[in-house]
């Protein structure tokens, strides 16, 4: 789960990091109150919405006035705005947060990911922090320093001084930096975040070290741990489509192709979708319905695929294991029946009582394409989707 700045800022700020003062502000009103209650001289008014790139899409600006806060607010309150984080149609702007204006000696970048190889938290660091940190990563990695943390130690002093001297931290600031870098840590853990990223972390003129963005991205499968942090989700922000699955305990994701993927579990989930990739198609999303998909559960599922207006075809691929392929074909019957279906449906289906399925879905007077492999359920479909 992805959750605003200002709330990131908000958790962190209780772990110690600094961060300018500000408030989140739904209408131009409250913006204009924000800022007087913060007084001046400068302001920045930033957009909140669930991506990064802001800054560059014209979602944060400057204001030397109460009239600049004014006309700040109001192009960016309710713009569609562009990041190379929201894909081309944008998000709509519904909150900003309005703070203080920063004295920015120099830009930094922290940030905290699980790494998959070393199985650590991993503290990345660079001293070219700012709006251009991925042209960084591509194009010299070597500036990016990495700490895969001990879990039994945690951050240590002597790793957060060694870091923040790398990145250029100057000495007088180092134990600001230290105390930043370990207060990030412990709220990556203590969240159960899946990423934390302070970016930029500046240094201003009179050497202090403050947090002047804040991305939290939290582990969906541990909020029930969390109930002060789920309550901070801004449905707003998340496709329709996968709100309506999380509802039916169905992991949903959308994708930009025209073939629909019904699957049970999510490994099979995923070659198929590189199956129908290798045929030459596109998956309009991912989806696994688990291990116990009632009819119920299968029929939510294919209306929330069949709402998207680009699906050309749907593939249903399912191992019958625990799951039986009868229960399967009942679902998918009722579902076609109850759902009116009008794209082309192929279904795979192998295991348990997978006779039976087949035999159900033949009699079913439904238009359904049968497929035995995988490879001629992935070839059927794509030339389904192409007409
Ligand atoms: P994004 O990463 O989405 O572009 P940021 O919060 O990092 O958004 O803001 C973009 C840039 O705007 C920052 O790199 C910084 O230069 C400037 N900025 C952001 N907040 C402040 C602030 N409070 N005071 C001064 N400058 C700021
Ligand atoms: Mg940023």
């Amino acid at each position: 789960m992805k959750i605003h700045e200002y709330q990131g800022k908000e958790v962190l700020k209780k772990y110690g990091v600094p961060v300018p003062r500000g408030i989140p502000c739904f209408s131009v009103d409250e913006a204009l109150a924000a800022a007087k209650t913060l007084g001046g001289p400068v302001w920045v008014v930033k957009a909140q919405i669930h991506a990064g790139g802001r800054g560059k899409g014209g979602g944060v600006k400057l204001a030397r006035s109460m009239d600049e806060v004014k006309a700040h607010a109001c192009s960016i309150l309710g713009m569609q705005l562009k990041t190379h984080q929201t894909g081309p149609e944008g998000q709509k702007v519904r909150r900003l947060l309005v703070e203080e204006g920063a004295d920015i000696k120099k830009e930094l970048y922290v940030g905290m990911v699980v790494d998959r190889a070393t199985q650590r938290v991993t503290l990345m660091a660079s001293s070219e922090g700012g709006m251009d940190i991925e042209e960084v990563a591509e194009h010299s990695p070597e500036k990016i320093h990495k700490v895969h943390v001990d879990p039994s130690r945690g951050l240590t002093d002597a790793e957060a001084d060694d870091v923040s001297v790398k990145i250029g931290v100057p000495p007088a600031s180092v134990p600001q930096a230290r105390a930043v870098l370990q207060g990030l840590y412990k709220a990556f853990w203590e969240t159960d975040a899946s990423l934390a990223e302070i970016n930029p972390l500046i240094l201003t003129g009179d050497g202090k070290v403050i947090a002047l963005d804040a991305k939290l991205n939290l582990d969906s499968n541990a909020l029930y741990r969390h109930p002060e942090l789920t309550a901070l989700r801004d449905l707003d922000e998340e496709d329709p489509a996968e709100i309506e699955a999380s509802k039916f305990d169905l992991s949903y994701i959308q994708l930009d192709g025209d073939i629909g993927c019904l699957v049970n579990g999510a490994g099979l989930a995923m070659a198929t979708m590189d199956t129908i990739k290798l045929f030459g198609g596109e998956p309009a999303n991912f989806l696994d319905v688990g291990g116990g998909a009632t009819t119920e559960k299968v029929t939510e599922a294919f209306k929330i695929m069949l709402r998207n207006p680009k699906l050309k075809a749907i593939l249903v691929n399912i191992f019958g294991g625990i799951m039986r392929c009868d229960v399967i074909a009942e679902g998918v019957i009722g579902a076609s029946k109850a759902v009116g279906l009008k794209v082309p449906l192929v279904v795979r289906m192998k295991g348990t009582n997978e006779d039976i399925g087949k035999k159900m879905l033949k009699e079913s007077g439904l238009p359904i394409i049968s497929a035995d492999t995988m490879a001629e359920a992935a070839q059927k479909v794509v030339a389904a989707a192409k007409g």
